[in-house]
């Protein structure tokens, strides 16, 4: 029933300007996450039941948020094609001898390399005016190269964009030689876990490691190649010796989705504002007998899941955008990114029409009152606008640049890779105790749990900030296109 003294004043309310909204709440957002990080959803691990799960909570709350499917093909869904690879054994045959020290994965189940040349990259890097190949051809090589960086190299190429060099010069296996240091049971078992790549992302025919210990038995002049591969003037090394590989490998194809959610702007110029957040996280992630099997990922990322959920029907109930908003909740990150590498080599919207996006990640671990970092300050067009707009929400603004540690750890990454401008804005990252704590403590474990340590306060005033962030970037006038 309704109280007669507020009806009669509601047609005066009617001709006023639209109140603020309400904040988003915690309860809110804690809704998502006890669904979302439920044992029911068995960690949301791309490949298993509970990611279907999760994809199909995602989509109906993204309806029920007033938005519409923003799929190519008119779904809710865009498919994302992985392989994952386990190893099942490695043979490795130098003339008579067998060296045990090497594991390795093949493109296809059985991979049988007989007697190729072995030829030592160095670091195997091409790029950053540098050159670990100097033009050597690799055809049909067995190709070792070092981990790491070399000496006063500030940003070395990812270890795919080395493998992908490798491979662009014909090498058909690519073992890289663990550090002297490291304890060949503890990287056997590493490799042994297997990896996800995208069906289409290219590889060599044999992908691995081998001990430091097996090079220097290949070779008498180990520690001399290896200290060589410092050197600016570096040059691959053929070994004297060839060798016989037989890589067998469970394969394994399968489909995931990344989720994607649309509201139409007024204009019909097509630029857009986007909202990304990862719902994939690491599954079952204990032995059978643990006493807790499942990662989760409460914090990481059920939370940021939630604020894109509460940010678009937030943005919903507000006046409708000039330009379009998309939400993106991508698949695979914690493999590498690759949902939203998926995303960004067959975009729903072309990547030239985006003007701003931005991320969200492990947003649940600080209270209200945190000054607003951004993470990502200095290489995009946004800063100013977050930073008057946390100020006019009554935040204080954090303008060090420390939260830039975490650029290369979330998908946002992807996106100012292709000249995107994009961002992760809040609390979370200014308080870098704080997350280092997180960090160290719960993060990608079994106790990363609703209700443990999951702290929503912070989480639900920077999703306040995201939507009152986004309301300036649909605008074109507030925030021109460059
Ligand atoms: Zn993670």
């Amino acid at each position: 029933m309704i109280d007669l003294r507020t009806a009669a004043l509601l047609p005066l309310l009617a001709l006023s300007a639209p109140a603020a909204a309400a904040p988003i709440t915690e309860a809110a957002l804690a809704r998502h996450i006890d669904v979302l990080a439920s044992n029911a959803y068995e960690g949301r691990k791309p490949g298993t039941p509970g990611a279907v799960k999760a994809v199909t909570y995602i989509a109906g709350a993204f309806r029920n948020a007033g938005l519409v499917p923003g799929a190519a093909d008119g779904s809710w869904y865009q498919t994302v094609a992985f392989v994952e690879r386990m190893p099942v054994s490695t043979d490795l045959r130098i003339g008579d001898r067998h060296e045990s020290e090497v594991v390795a994965t093949g493109l296809n189940p059985r991979i049988r390399i007989v007697d190729a040349p072995v030829v030592f990259a160095g670091y195997g890097i091409v790029g950053e005016g540098r050159d670990d190949l100097n033009g050597v051809s690799l055809a049909g090589a067995i190709v070792l190269i070092r981990g790491g960086t070399p000496k006063g190299m500030a940003h070395p190429p990812r270890p795919a964009e080395r493998v992908a060099a490798l491979l662009d010069r014909g090498a058909r296996a690519v073992l890289t030689i663990t550090p002297a240091g490291a304890a060949w049971v503890d990287v056997a078992s590493q490799v042994g876990r297997g990896s996800t790549m995208l069906a289409t992302a290219k590889r060599p025919a044999v992908q691995g490691a081998i001990s430091h210990a097996a090079f220097a038995r290949l070779t008498p002049a180990a520690p001399a190649l290896l200290a060589a591969a410092d050197g600016a003037a570096f040059r691959p090394v053929t070994l004297a010796r060839h060798m016989t590989m037989t890589v067998e490998t469970q394969v394994r194809p399968f489909a995931s989705w990344n989720v994607i959610g649309r509201r139409a702007g007024t204009a019909a110029q097509g630029k857009a504002v986007l909202f990304t957040g990862h719902w994939d996280h690491l599954g079952i992630c204990r032995p059978a007998g643990a006493a807790d099997r499942i990662c989760n990922g409460a914090v990481d990322n059920a939370s940021g899941i939630a604020s894109l959920i509460e940010t678009a029907r937030q943005l919903g109930a507000g006046p409708k955008p000039v330009r379009d908003e998309v939400f993106i909740a991508t698949t695979g990150e914690e493999l590498g990114l690759l949902g939203m590498e998926a995303w960004a080599a067959a975009p729903t919207v072309p990547l030239t029409e985006i003007v701003a996006a931005i991320n969200v990640d492990t947003v649940a671990i600080a209270p209200r009152g945190l000054p607003v970092a951004i993470v990502g300050r200095g290489l995009t067009r946004l800063d100013p606008i977050v930073d008057a707009t946390a100020r006019r929400l009554g935040r204080r603004v954090d303008d060090d640049l420390e939260a830039n540690a975490f650029i290369d750890r979330q998908d946002g990454a992807v996106l100012v890779r292709r000249g995107v401008p994009a961002v992760m804005i809040g609390g979370s990252f200014s308080d870098l105790k704080r997350l280092q704590a997180f960090l160290g403590g719960a993060y990608h474990g079994p106790t990363d749990n609703p209700g443990h340590g999951v702290v929503l306060g912070g989480a639900a005033e920077d999703a306040d900030l995201t939507v009152a962030v986004a309301r300036v970037l649909v605008d074109p006038v507030a925030y021109p296109a460059p």
